[in-house]
């Protein structure tokens, strides 16, 4: 029988478990959204439609994975929070990512149109990503600080979004080549581009849509503790609430600086 003869090549994949009773993060990112972003038209440095785009398809990921609890987004890229206790697919690592990442994809072209009405797609967007397992709910805090706190690195929501902010109302409505611009910027501090904003293009950063500087998070709301068959060893309700975030905001308006450790959850929530 050829099912017999063929079967041994089965035992070539091997089994790719995630660790057991741990918060998985799944991060996906925009491949070469540069690229995209320029091709699509997208506003800089900061598109409302793209970024209502990508929260409709987290949310939509949400609805299918019911095990993710939380999700942070910023830019091209989302982070989602699995519950400590998931048994999705057996926690088969490719399994849950690559289903993960390609149904998100799928939501992204899916609800394209309804965001960009006059834009056609012009080539498929793709999205990479990867699972990050964490033991603890501190390094899970951590991580979202992270997120949204901006790197050196990256150019990412919140710190540098003051930088390209100014950069870009410089270029866009100030009519300056981007040398010239960067020139105009050279070692300003804060001050001065909240200053050149305001005086210059009558744009009060501070009224900037929160999410520009800080990022999306979509809360699934109601979380009760699983039950299991047995009634025992019921996981602890997640403390990452909705309330808390909010009061993340209120605590911290705005980071200066990168020696500030970052201690909030990003503020811009949405409920499910
Ligand atoms: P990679 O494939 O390595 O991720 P990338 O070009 O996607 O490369 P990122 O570091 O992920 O690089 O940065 C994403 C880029 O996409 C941003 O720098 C910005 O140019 C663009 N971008 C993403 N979202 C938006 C948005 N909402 N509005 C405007 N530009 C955006
Ligand atoms: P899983 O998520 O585990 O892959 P599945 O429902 O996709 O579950 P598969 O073993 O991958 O199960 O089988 C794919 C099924 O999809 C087939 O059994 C068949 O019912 C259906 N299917 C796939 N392609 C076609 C096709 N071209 N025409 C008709 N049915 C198809
Ligand atoms: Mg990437
Ligand atoms: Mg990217
Ligand atoms: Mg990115
Ligand atoms: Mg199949
Ligand atoms: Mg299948």
């Amino acid at each position: 029988m050829a099912g017999t003869k063929f079967a041994y090549v089965r035992n070539f994949e091997l089994p790719d478990p995630l660790l057991p009773d741990t918060y998985l993060v799944c991060r996906l990112d925009g491949h070469s959204f540069h690229r995209f972003s320029d091709e699509h038209g997208f506003a800089k440095p900061n598109d409302e439609r793209a970024l209502q785009l990508m929260d409709h398809a987290a949310k939509s990921a949400m609805i299918e994975f019911k095990d993710i609890m939380l999700a942070f987004g910023e830019s091209d890229e989302f982070s989602f929070l699995f519950r400590k206790s998931t048994n999705l697919y057996n926690r088969r690592h490719s399994k849950i990512l690559t289903t993960l990442t390609s149904y998100f994809t799928s939501c992204y072209v899916l609800n394209w149109s309804q965001y960009f009405p006059d834009t056609p797609l012009r080539y498929p967007p793709s999205f990479d990503g990867r699972i990050i397992v964490y033991p603890t709910e501190r390094a899970i805090r951590d991580y979202f600080s992270w997120r949204q706190a901006d790197t050196a690195r990256q150019r990412k929501a919140h710190i540098n979004n003051l930088y390209n902010t100014t950069f870009w109302a410089l270029i866009q409505k100030g009519g300056q080549t981007t040398t010239e611009a960067h020139a105009t910027l050279r070692g300003t501090v804060s001050a001065t581009k909240h200053e050149i904003l305001f005086s210059r293009f009558g744009i009060n950063y501070n009224e900037i849509s929160q999410r520009f500087k800080k990022g999306s998070v979509i809360v699934r709301e109601n979380v009760v503790p699983e039950s299991s068959d047995k009634g025992e060893s019921l996981e602890p309700p997640m403390r990452l609430t909705r309330s808390e975030i909010n009061q993340a905001r209120d605590e911290s308006p705005e980071r200066s600086g990168a020696s500030d450790p970052p201690t909030n959850i990003p503020p811009h929530s949405q409920s499910m």
